[in-house]
């Protein structure tokens, strides 16, 4: 049968152990065990019975990943998973100060196509269900021990090219009886599929939610993000308005700074004029070079177009990022996939 129960709800485990002829409250230990305690073998799971955890072993999947690699630079931890059916993806850990960010991979590829991007290079191959979601995470929890503060989703993939099973796993994770991270430990990172985003402030999402902008203007988001003329940047820009009218948590657009391409003064300022009074927060993060054709602007350019974009800004707030090297707050598309072909 193999019946995956890693990334299940409490009902579907519920539903799973009554038809199997166990008694409901067994569903709840197997969730205890699997999210709260984040157990990967079906063996140690103390309180429950023999012939359910032989009936377990036998029929269900718990573990959906292996890892494959993993590699160490500073506080910056790159782990290399392999999915059941041979495919590559990658998760990161990072601790910073008091914190301890990991950015979670949400596709195998990436239909989107950006142009700077190693992952949109590899083109779609599937979407990652919930539990392969989830188990990312609760590897990084058992193997490093500093806890998990802020949890986001920019690694490989378009978070809302994989709606459900993005949110679901988000769920699992927020959920109370089980990881309980809040949801403003949560963020989901998009290129702009604005139909998803109309859809989940009509699903009343608490996560934090960030939106790939990378340019001022239309022709220069053409080049890098090509979806931009399907979905273009006044369009981003109202539905971004819709959001932060009805979430506690305004949207933050991320800007990835790019040499020649979106860093000049006419860049700061047109960036400055199209986010006026939006109530929005920008993220400026100059690009890490992951040995493509672009490249991270000198320290003079960056200088140059933040000291424009802060005198230039109103009714937005600003953030710089500026670490080197694997920055996994760097937004989508800015994590190296090497080894992954
Ligand atoms: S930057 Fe993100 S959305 Fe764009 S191709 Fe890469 S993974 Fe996909």
């Amino acid at each position: 049968m193999n019946f995956t129960i890693k990334g299940k709800t409490i009902n579907q485990l519920e539903e799973f152990v009554i038809k199997n002829g166990f008694p409901k409250y067994r569903a709840q230990q197997i969730y205890n065990w699997m999210y709260k305690h984040g157990t990967f073998d079906i063996r140690s799971m103390k309180n429950i019975s023999n012939d359910l955890k032989s009936f377990l072993i036998d029929n269900t999947i718990i573990n959906t990943l292996t890892l494959h690699d993993k590699s160490e630079c500073d506080n910056t931890v790159k782990f290399l998973f392999k999915t059941q059916t041979n495919q590559f993806i990658e998760s990161v850990s990072m601790i910073e100060d008091d914190k301890h960010t990991i950015c979670l991979s949400s596709q195998v590829g990436c239909s989107v196509d950006c142009d700077f991007c190693a992952t949109g290079k590899m083109g779609f191959i599937s979407n990652l269900s919930a539990g392969e979601i989830i188990d990312q995470l609760l590897f990084i929890k058992n193997t490093i021990n500093n806890p998990i503060t802020n949890i986001v989703f920019m690694g490989m993939g378009e978070p809302f090219l994989n709606y459900n099973n993005v949110i679901n796993a988000a769920k699992l994770m927020n959920d109370d009886n089980g990881l309980n991270f809040g949801a403003n430990r949560i963020t989901i990172s998009t290129a702009g599929i604005i139909p998803k985003i109309n859809k989940f402030i009509d699903d009343k999402l608490k996560f934090n939610l960030a939106i790939s902008l990378n340019a001022s203007n239309d022709e220069t988001r053409n080049k890098l993000m090509p979806i931009n003329k399907k979905w273009p940047i006044k369009d981003l820009i109202k539905v971004a308005k819709k959001f932060n009218e009805n979430n506690r948590n305004n949207i933050t657009f991320e800007y990835v700074l790019i040499d020649t391409i979106n860093d000049t003064h006419q860049d700061a300022k047109q960036l400055a004029k199209l986010l006026k009074n939006s109530g929005c927060k920008l993220n400026i993060i100059p690009f890490n070079s992951i040995g493509n054709e672009y490249s991270r602007p000198s320290e003079n350019s960056i200088n140059s177009f933040l000291k424009i974009i802060h005198e230039e800004h109103e009714g937005f707030r600003i953030l710089v990022r500026w670490s080197k090297g694997v920055d996994i707050n760097a937004g989508c598309g800015q994590l190296a996939t090497k080894g992954l072909k």
